[in-house]
């Protein structure tokens, strides 16, 4: 029989005529002959709120009563959609995470899901019932009760559907996923696909969908994921392997605005000066992304590099000491930048994307301060300024 797991978020359930909704999409599947798991989140605003009671109870709470008071959130939703199941006259049964055999491992409030049972699922389903499983918890080796990490849901959503070897269908506040953010370009249209190389790319870059370790387990147990409105039957967004061959050679632009542009001019020409620097940088667990070098006619060297926008301070304290050993250095910090980057699995085998960018920045008097590429990617350093006007061309010519 053709098994499926929808998963539903928050708000998808933060009343109980929402869940009523909820009920009713489950149950026209149920009835059209699929048997159904359905993962959900806590209701509406409940883990912050749960987190906020914790933080007024204790000022260091541990990690481990933390993890049994957020799980007790999805519980609420799993008995409450169970019982609007039951009450409308369809065989449902609720699980928590451990009753769900979903075993974990690591730290508390940050376990990974380490391996599912699937025997008691199977056995539910088998005899005709709707199974609604705890979403974001499961149980470690201790017999503890863990939690996934924040948007942990969506993991216990796909790590099932790899189990139960099936569709994950994600069901949320938005249609699908878009190639461009709508609000940075309102004519964008909707994906009708995306590649998990893509998905992991955007999100990545700065695009927020889905958590990413979902993604991750999809890609690497061949999960199909569908992202798809909670409210309307519109189709949706597919996440898999591979993609339609026709597929445009740009999938999506994603927009990082929390990134810095830090320059360094005039120092010493030399291999030694950056490996200090980006030595002190790391020591100081500064994430650096583009990094760019070159030699002046003057016989000194620039340096630049980007860095995010949250590592400001520390990044500042690292430049004072680089200062203070190479005083002839000019060093200036950017904050008004950010970084356009395109996407496209379409790249490793089609030439030309990066020139035909090239010619549309140079025509349209977009100067971008740093490039980088990847496999599928090409990402552009520019001034917040030219963003709007950069991602409209961008998505205008490749018709996003
Ligand atoms: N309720 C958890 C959270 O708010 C898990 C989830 O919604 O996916 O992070
Ligand atoms: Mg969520």
């Amino acid at each position: 029989m053709n098994r499926v797991v929808m998963k539903f978020g928050g708000s998808s359930v933060a009343t109980i005529e929402k869940m009523k909704a909820v009920a009713a999409r489950v149950i026209r599947r149920h009835e059209s002959g699929e048997s159904v798991v359905v993962v959900v989140s806590a209701m509406g605003k409940t883990t912050n709120q749960l987190l906020e009671l914790a933080a007024q109870a204790s000022r260091n709470p541990s990690k481990r009563e933390i993890d049994l008071l957020l799980s007790t959130g999805e519980q609420v939703s799993v008995s409450l959609l169970t019982l609007i199941f039951n009450d409308l006259g369809y065989p449902a049964i609720g699980l928590t995470g451990q009753q769900a055999g979903i075993k974990t491992i690591g730290l508390h409030t940050k376990n990974k899901i380490d391996d599912i049972d699937p025997t008691k699922i199977l056995k539910h389903l088998d005899d005709g019932k709707i199974v609604v499983v705890a979403g974001f918890q499961g149980i470690n080796e201790e017999g503890d009760i863990t939690t996934l990490g924040r948007g942990g849901s969506d993991t216990t959503a796909v790590a099932l559907a790899a189990k139960l070897s099936c569709n994950a269908e994600i069901y949320t506040d938005v249609s699908g996923i878009y190639g461009v953010d709508p609000r940075l370009y309102p004519q964008a249209s909707q994906l009708a696909a995306i590649t998990y190389e893509e998905m992991k790319e955007m999100a990545f870059l700065g695009a927020k969908v889905m958590e990413p370790r979902s993604i991750e387990i999809g890609h690497r147990f061949n999960v199909n994921i569908l992202v798809a409105s909670a409210h309307t039957d519109e189709p949706g967004t597919w996440i898999k392997e591979h993609v339609p061959m026709e597929h445009k050679s740009i999938t999506g632009i994603s927009v990082s605005e929390n990134v810095i542009l830090v320059s360094l001019h005039h120092l010493p020409p030399k291999a030694k000066v950056i490996a200090d620097l980006f030595v002190k940088l790391a020591q100081n667990e500064i994430n650096v992304d583009i990094i760019s070098q070159n030699m002046t006619p003057d016989g000194t060297m620039d340096v630049a590099f980007t860095a995010s926008m949250d590592d400001m301070a520390t990044v500042h304290a690292v430049l004072d000491s680089i200062q203070l050993t190479h005083p002839q250095s000019q060093i200036v910090i950017d904050p008004d930048i950010v970084k356009v980057s395109v996407v496209g699995s379409g790249m490793r085998t089609q030439s030309g994307v990066a020139a035909k960018l090239f010619e549309l920045f140079s025509q349209n008097d977009i100067d971008f301060k740093l490039v980088t590429t990847s496999e599928i990617s090409i990402s552009y350093t520019m001034d917040k300024s030219l963003k709007t006007k950069a991602v409209a061309l961008i998505a205008g010519t490749f018709n996003l």
